[in-house]
C-alpha cells in the first residue's frame, strides 16, 4: 500500500472503481477513460512502481497477470486485443503502480 496511490486506493476500496476480476493477488477493473469498447486494467495489489521496479520475486505475479488478461478478455466478449504496459515517465505511465492495459473491440490506437 502506497499512501497516495489511485490504484491503491481502488484495492482498498477507498475509490470506486468497476472491478471485473478480484482474486488475492491481482485485481481488474474497468479503465476510467477507455481506448477501446472493453479497455480494463489488471493490476496487482502489491504496489510496484513499474516495470522497472520488479525483480525476481515477481516472477510469478507478472505470470499470472499475462495468463490473466486473455481469460478476462473472454469474458468481456473479446476473441482479440491489445495489451500495454508503460514504463516509466518517458513510457508514458501516469499511474506508478504498475498494470497492465488490456483494450479490444474498437478504436485501440491510443499507446496510453
Ligand atoms: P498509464 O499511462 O499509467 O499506463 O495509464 C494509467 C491509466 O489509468 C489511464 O488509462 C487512466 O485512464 C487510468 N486511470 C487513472 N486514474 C484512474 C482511476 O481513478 N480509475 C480508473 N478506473 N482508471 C484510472
Ligand atoms: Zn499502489
Amino acid at each position: 500500500m502506497s499512501a497516495n496511490c489511485v490504484f491503491c486506493k481502488i484495492i482498498s476500496g477507498a475509490i470506486p472503481a468497476t472491478k471485473i476480476y478480484e482474486d488475492d493477488d491481482v485485481i481488474a477493473f474497468n479503465d476510467i477513460r477507455p481506448s477501446a469498447k472493453v479497455h480494463f486494467l489488471l493490476v496487482p495489489k502489491l504496489h510496484i512502481d513499474s516495470l522497472l521496479g520488479c525483480e525476481n520475486e515477481h516472477q510469478a505475479l507478472l505470470g499470472k497477470m499475462l495468463l490473466l488478461a486473455p481469460q478476462l478478455a473472454k469474458q468481456q466478449g473479446l476473441a482479440g486485443f491489445k495489451t500495454l504496459i508503460n514504463t516509466g515517465v518517458e513510457g508514458g505511465q501516469e499511474v506508478f503502480h504498475i498494470h497492465l492495459h488490456v483494450m479490444g473491440g474498437g478504436n485501440q490506437s491510443r499507446n496510453s
